[in-house]
């Protein structure tokens, strides 16, 4: 893998091809139509002149896991390309969630009552709606962020029938020394069991797996973009 530094716009378009021609692949080989996946490109970490080799490659949905760099990077180029998308992938603070809505598309870390009450307020007085997805922590991980499985269902339940936020499905980041396609399986049945369309699953290292578990969202940052500077998550 190159190192951000050495990765240029020619580097990022033919990594975005090959991260594509695998997605198909994967689901070809599960008979599914690739289409239904959305690649998530996480960005965080790397400057505007990635940003823009990505988007002049074609790619138009984006993965940011804070609040702060995102709104320090993309408000110009979401004003110089409308149908750009925004996922907010990493931990939400409730003291940033009106900023949150202003700024993303999608936020795919709901994973506690108090911030579903927050986003539920705050979505009260504003015009903005962005989907939402709760992260799970399948792997019952202290350090992750995330519901625990067993409280999932009444968590889903209370978000969408008490405070009728719009939850479309499932996130999840497997456990490192997991096999992660036991944790995607059991993402999955979660959703299944309760209505949820959408599973937003997979990562550089394990994105053709999830794929094959019937991911519909994959969020690739290293493949796309190379390494981040260790000192980043
Ligand atoms: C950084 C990040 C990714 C992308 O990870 P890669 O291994 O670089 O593909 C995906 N999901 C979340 C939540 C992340 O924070």
């Amino acid at each position: 893998m190159v190192h951000a530094e050495a990765t240029t716009g020619a580097d990022i378009g033919a990594n975005l091809a090959a991260v594509k021609a695998e997605i198909a692949k994967a689901a070809a080989a599960v008979g599914r139509d690739p289409v239904s996946i959305t690649l998530v490109a996480i960005a965080k970490t790397h400057g505007p002149d990635a940003l823009r080799a990505a988007i002049a490659a074609g790619q138009r949905v984006f993965g940011e896991n804070r609040v702060q760099e995102a709104e320090a990077k993309w408000p110009p180029l979401k004003a110089e390309v409308p149908d750009l998308r925004l996922h907010l992938v990493g931990p939400l603070q409730r003291n940033k969630v009106k900023r949150a809505l202003d700024l993303f598309d999608v936020i795919e870390s709901l994973d506690r009552p108090a911030l579903a009450r927050a986003l539920a307020e705050a979505m009260e007085r504003s015009d903005r709606r962005p989907d939402l997805l709760i992260q799970v922590n399948t792997g019952e991980e202290p350090q992750k962020n995330g519901i625990l499985p067993q409280q999932a269902d009444a968590f889903i339940r209370g978000c969408l029938d008490d405070l009728g936020l719009p939850i479309r499905g499932l996130m999840c980041v497997p456990p490192v020394d997991e096999e992660p396609a036991l944790h995607f399986g059991f993402l999955k049945s979660i959703a299944e069991r309760n209505g949820l369309a959408e599973l937003s699953m997979g990562m550089t290292a394990d994105f053709p797996v999830a794929v094959r578990f019937g991911a519909t969202m994959i969020r690739v940052g290293t493949a796309i973009f190379g390494s981040r500077p260790s000192l980043a998550p």
